[in-house]
This record gives structure tokens, sequence and C-alpha cells, in this order.
């Protein structure tokens, strides 16, 4: 259970480099249970490398990261810290929910099918259970009417809430969000928005890199602005983004608008 006062994300000091390239120069960032944090900086500031350090799709090279008490990666043996092997990576991962930028839907299977697949075939939920679950995630991100549709045969917009529907049916404690919007045409951006808005209403913990100012003012508890793998400045939604403190913030948003 996670309590009110421990975080749900817990990052200390994460260092991330590519290649002797520094990315990450020491990230801490807590994020409370049903908190919406919105991440934004200039491409290459390091937002995606930390959402997957997150998720354990990069390993980490410093610091520690801690989901709803879990080390991530790690696990304390005698005082002594162990790797975790791929098997407990990849369980701790499950507790995680991640959407792209693209939607990364298995083309040859209905919305139906794709939200019903890591039920069924990593959590071993008969079929049944998983179909009639996809079927109540569909009406909720608003796809019932296309719940037989191939991927190829609906929109970007739709194809991106069928994702996050995938998402929502291993029943994650968290929601990552990289660009989820930044591949859609700018008439079908609206609609995925919405069901994030919705998913923030109904209490979900999400961190989201998004462009998109509109979400990170009206729906985000905060906003983190990122810059050359560091935070430069962070706090309430209006106040950054209307009264930023920081020159970087200030030239970044004035591009943004
Ligand atoms: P952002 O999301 O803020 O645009 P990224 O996290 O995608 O930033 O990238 C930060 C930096 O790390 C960029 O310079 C990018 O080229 C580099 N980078 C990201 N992933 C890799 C990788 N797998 N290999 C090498 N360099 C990478």
């Amino acid at each position: 259970m996670t309590t009110t006062d421990q975080p749900l994300v817990h990052a200390v000091n994460v260092h991330k480099a590519f290649h002797g390239t520094d990315v990450l120069k020491g990230i801490d960032m807590d994020v409370a249970a049903g908190e919406v944090v919105t991440l934004l900086g200039p491409s290459g500031s390091g937002k995606t490398t930390f959402l997957r350090c997150i998720n354990q799709l990069e390993t980490i090279d410093g610091g520690r990261i801690w989901v709803d008490g879990d080390l991530m990666g790690y696990a304390e043996k005698g005082g002594r810290l162990h790797t975790l092997n791929d098997k407990k990576i990849a369980a701790q991962r499950r507790e995680i929910g991640m959407v792209f930028q693209r939607f990364n839907l298995f083309p040859h299977m209905t919305a139906t099918e794709n939200v019903m697949e890591a039920p069924v075939q990593v959590k071993g939920e008969s079929k049944s259970d998983a179909r009639k679950r996809a079927g109540e995630l569909l009406e909720r991100v608003g796809m019932s009417d296309r719940s037989h549709a191939y991927p190829a045969q609906l929109s970007g917009g739709q194809q991106q809430r069928v994702a996050i529907a995938r998402a929502l049916a291993m029943q994650p404690k968290l929601m990552l969000f990289d660009e989820p919007t930044s591949a859609l045409d700018p008439e079908l951006v609206g609609e995925v928005l919405n069901v994030m808005r919705e998913l923030a209403n109904d209490g979900m913990t999400m961190i989201v890199v998004t462009h998109e100012m509109s979400f990170a003012r009206e729906v985000a508890d905060r906003v983190v602005f990122m810059d050359g793998g560091v935070v430069v400045e962070q706090g309430d939604p209006r106040q950054v983004i209307s009264n930023p403190q920081h020159a970087r913030t200030k030239s970044f948003l004035q591009r943004m608008q």
C-alpha cells in the first residue's frame, strides 16, 4: 500500500550517460500518489531518458529510483545491494504503464485483442475476464464502438486511446507518457488529452512529457522544467508557465508560444 507520506516515485541523484556523454546529471524527483507531473524542456534535455530510467528501459549509472517503496533494479540483502535478474525487473516494469509517441499497437490484433494481450499472456488471466475488462477499458477511452477494428483502420488519435487502454489493462500504479500527442495531426490531439485528463481526475499518478502547454497548465499539479540533464525549475504550473524564474525556462517558454 502507498501511504500518503511516502512518494510513489522517489528518484535520488539519477545519473545516465550514453557513450561517455552525461544526459542525466543528478535528477532528484518525488511524485506523490495521485499527482500529475508534466516534464517540460527543450529537445535533448533528458526527459525521455528519465522516463525510460523509471521504467528500467535504461539502466541508470548512478542514484536510486523507488516506485511505491520498491527499489527499481536492485534488492538489499545482508546490507548490500544486488542487481535484480531480468524476471524481477520485468515484474517491476509491469507495475508501470507507458505510452509512447508512436502507438506501437500489434497490427494483426483488434483493439480488444491488443488490450487483452498482456493480462492473458503475462498475468495469466482467463480470456473471458480479460475480454470483459478490455471492453470496460475501451469504453473508458471512448473506443467501445471500434473494439473490433485493427490498428490500420483507426486514426492516430484512436490508436493512441487504445494504447492507453492497453497500458491500463495491467492495472499500473504509475503511468508514464512520452509525448503522447506529438505524432498526431492537430485535430486529433484533443481527444487523447481528454482521455489523459479523465485519467488524472480519476486519481492516476502520471508523469507526462509533453509540449502541450494547455495540458500542463490545466491538468498538471506540477511542472518540472529540465534542461541539459538537470531540473532547472519546478512548481505550480500557472506560476512556472506565466512567471518563470530562470532565464532558461523563460527562453524555452517564449519559443513555445
Ligand atoms: P528529450 O526527451 O528531452 O528530448 P532525450 O532523453 O531523448 O531528451 O535525449 C537526451 C540526450 O540523450 C540526447 O542528446 C540524445 O541524443 C541522447 N540519447 C538518448 N538516448 C540515447 C541512446 N540510446 N544512445 C545514445 N544517445 C542517446
